[in-house]
């Protein structure tokens, strides 16, 4: 009952101010995820992107507290297309982006995607990195867990063929995309994050390019960082772009 009543109280207190300046340190602009939603939809709408018109493809980590996002975004947009897994890489690849651009709205002028791309990672009470307060769970948990994994990660030449290909294949690809950014073993987890992200970004942009015909689709990119406090969740814009008409313009979500 007492773990429960702090949990309860975990879930709905906010971090102080102080914790909260710590955390700025690292994403100086964070909002909240909903606000933030909001704003990319209606900032996208004066440029022809509507619920209507636009299919969002979302690539965020599997951890259900990556959920609410995606319902924001699925409140403003409609039914989303899932392209992610661990950590937020798009590791649907090409077959799943090929299959989201098939699956936009063709009625209408030109067809529309909308892709949210975010790495996530949760900060405690105090602001401890990676720390995250989980409903029903007596101890501060961690998030996000795979590249917590992947920053204790030690290679095993011998097993990774058998992690890709028997009972762990999206964290072996996981480990083989990380690998080319930064080595793991002897990086703090923010300095993984980061480079998850720029890994999310490159492969979006490697896969959209490959896929979108831009004389067809016109498609709004929204990179970031997913930033799981106790009780609230706020979004970090990174690098946010459109291709309409096949001209390609950076966005500034940072308010
Ligand atoms: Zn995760």
């Amino acid at each position: 009952m007492l773990v429960t009543a702090i949990s309860v109280l975990y879930m709905t207190a906010k971090v102080s101010t102080m914790v909260m300046t710590n955390i700025q340190q690292y994403f100086p602009n964070p909002t909240e995820e909903s606000a933030f939603i909001v704003k990319t939809a209606s900032t996208l709408a004066t440029l022809g992107f509507n619920s209507e018109n636009t299919l969002p493809v979302i690539s965020v980590c599997r951890d259900e507290i990556c959920s609410s996002f995606i319902s924001a975004i699925e409140a403003s947009w409609g039914k989303s297309f899932s392209l992610g897994g661990l950590a937020g890489l798009p590791f649907g690849g090409k077959m799943e982006m090929t299959v989201a651009n098939n699956h936009a709205p063709d009625i209408h002028d030109r067809k529309r995607l909308v892709i949210y791309a975010m790495v996530h990672i949760g900060f405690g009470p105090q602001g401890e990195v990676g720390g995250c307060v989980r409903p029903g769970m007596k101890e501060l948990n961690s998030a996000c867990g795979a590249l917590i994994a992947y920053s204790g990660y030690t290679k095993d030449e011998d097993k990774e063929l058998n992690r890709i290909f028997t009972d762990d294949g999206e964290y072996g690809l996981l480990i083989y995309r990380m690998e080319k950014a930064i080595k793991p073993g002897d990086n703090n987890l923010l300095e993984v994050t980061s480079a998850a992200l720029a890994v999310i970004q490159q492969d979006i942009d490697r896969l959209t390019s490959k896929v979108i015909d831009p004389h067809q689709t016109d498609i709004a990119i929204i990179t970031g960082t997913q930033i799981h406090l106790p009780g609230e969740n706020l979004v970090q814009p990174s690098h946010c772009w459109t291709l309409i008409n096949n001209q390609r313009q950076d966005i500034n979500f940072i308010a």
